[in-house]
């Protein structure tokens, strides 16, 4: 049996470390590779052959050591740091920021109050300052960071609903008022939906508004998604846009939209988890105009910057709001300030989390070492290369693009002219395919017109090389 004396040995610690980087190394090499040599993206196995293959019994400790666990985990998964990975648009971790959470692991500050986390704390802090002035916000902006957008967009909403309702939720509950709304198009991601019901609001809490041949809002259709709630007796309270829709990546009007909320009083939130990042890049900004304007945006730092999961902020152009999504206090936890922004500094009033990880470290070691550049340089090359692949399957008389790509998602089908067969079936024939070999990682989605198949560039070392190789690979597949 091994001691704890032993399991907590530095001297075996610094062994097993140097080896475990080495190990990495090694793989960021192989990984890159898209030659003969290369690796399957992810090496496709049916969920149930996978779990059995996975031991669950931990009779015999000790017959694997780390490095063997370690390479067949490696092996196994899938693969974001590929070149030929394109699929969900989750961050390829930048490998300072991997190291950074190495020392976060480490330390393990919880981060509810001061103390459990002084450093992370006052990082967070300083960081979300930092974004909010990216964003385009004033002096008054503050924000928080939380696990993910899902978890950011609830807690937006549920300041928004404190802000905005008429009436105490928190402490008399949903029957003390009207029902409530929001407005926002079938385009938003589905975590805003479920936010909604999560708060009580039930599936027509959410109001929707019309979207475009480019699928993004229109703006002129919110007037009849609020009429249409208010006709149904709700008292609409926001409106909810994207910066971008997950499914095709359009981004929607934000001024036109913030000139409806400002008319009608209403509260504006931007979910940019995806697209947020753009505000960094000089030549994508254009598209997130008008996010200054927001009431609260919601920002993924492991989407469009680099990040590991999850490291999500919850930003408000008025900081003293993100005060007012969890309104109560626990007396064990938290001094009771007479104003709650004096206590600042004990993050856990204003998140869902209690324990929270050390997030936000990462971005700051790598916003410190890198500078704000890299980030905007990464934003600007992901775009590019959707720009770029539309062009070449708007060439191609064989693939049809349901809308041009706002950045770096891009829907499409293969569509052969004269094809007498079912499309949807072919689409997701082609994408099994794909899947089985491991050439490259594609995902799907269904749009009004029916299945397409749909990429998203996350990969720096991602080339046009390999978008043509791509056109090729489906064409083959079909
Ligand atoms: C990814 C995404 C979310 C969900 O964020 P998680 O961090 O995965 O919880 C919400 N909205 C949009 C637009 C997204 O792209």
């Amino acid at each position: 049996m091994t001691s704890l004396e032993e399991a907590f040995d530095a001297a075996s610690f610094r062994t097993q470390g140097h080896a475990l980087i080495d190990q990495i190394a090694e793989y960021f090499t192989r990984v890159r590779s898209t030659g003969t040599d290369s690796m399957p993206v992810l090496p496709w196995v049916d969920p149930e052959s996978m779990r059995r293959a996975w031991p669950a019994s931990f009779e015999k400790p000790g017959e694997q050591e780390l490095s063997s666990l370690v390479a067949r985990v490696l092996a196994e998964s899938n693969h974001l740091h590929h070149p030929r990975y394109m699929g969900h648009q989750v961050a390829v971790s930048l490998p300072l920021a991997s190291l950074t959470d190495l020392v976060s692991s480490v330390l393990n500050n919880a981060m509810a109050i001061y103390e459990t986390g002084p450093v992370s704390t006052s990082i967070e802090r300083n960081l979300a300052a930092w974004l909010a002035r990216q964003v385009g916000f004033g002096t008054g902006a503050d924000g928080i960071f939380t696990s993910g957008g899902s978890v950011g967009n609830l807690t937006a909403l549920l300041a928004a609903r404190s802000a905005m309702a008429g009436y105490d939720l928190w402490e008399e509950g949903s029957h003390a008022g009207p029902p409530l709304a929001l407005l926002a198009s079938e385009q938003t991601h589905y975590c805003v939906k479920r936010a909604v019901q999560i708060m009580g609001w039930g599936a027509k809490g959410v109001s929707p508004v019309a979207v475009d041949g480019r699928f993004r809002m229109k703006a002129a259709a919110l007037a009849d998604a609020k009429k249409r709630a208010e006709d149904a007796g709700r008292r609409v309270i926001a409106v909810v846009a994207s910066a971008a829709s997950t499914a095709t990546g359009a981004f929607d009007p934000l001024d036109e939209v913030a000139d409806f909320c400002e008319a009608n009083k209403l509260w504006f939130h931007v979910d940019g988890a995806h697209g947020a990042s753009a505000v960094l890049s000089e030549k994508y900004r254009h598209l997130t105009r008008g996010i200054e304007r927001a009431d609260s945006v919601v920002w993924d730092a492991h989407k469009m910057m680099l990040m590991p999961s999850l490291l999500t902020a919850v930003l408000f152009r008025d900081g003293k709001r993100s005060y007012e999504a969890f309104a109560q206090q626990a007396s064990y936890l938290f001094d009771g300030a007479a104003r709650p922004e004096d206590e600042w500094f004990n993050s856990g009033t204003r998140t869902l989390e209690c324990s929270k990880s050390m997030m936000a470290t990462k971005l700051f070691v790598g916003l410190s070492v890198y500078g704000k550049e890299l980030f905007a340089d990464y934003v600007t090359r992901m775009f590019d290369l959707g720009a770029r692949f539309a062009e070449r399957l708007e060439t191609a008389p064989d693939f049809e693009l349901p809308a041009p790509p706002d950045g770096n998602i891009v829907c499409f089908r293969y569509m052969p002219p004269g094809l007498a067969v079912d499309k949807d079936a072919l689409q997701l024939k082609i994408r099994r395919q794909i899947l089985g070999d491991g050439s490259f990682y594609i995902v799907q989605t269904r749009l009004p017109s029916g299945l397409h198949l749909r990429v998203t560039f996350m990969n720096p070392f991602t080339s046009a090389a390999d978008l043509d190789a791509l056109i090729d690979r489906v064409r083959a597949a079909a």
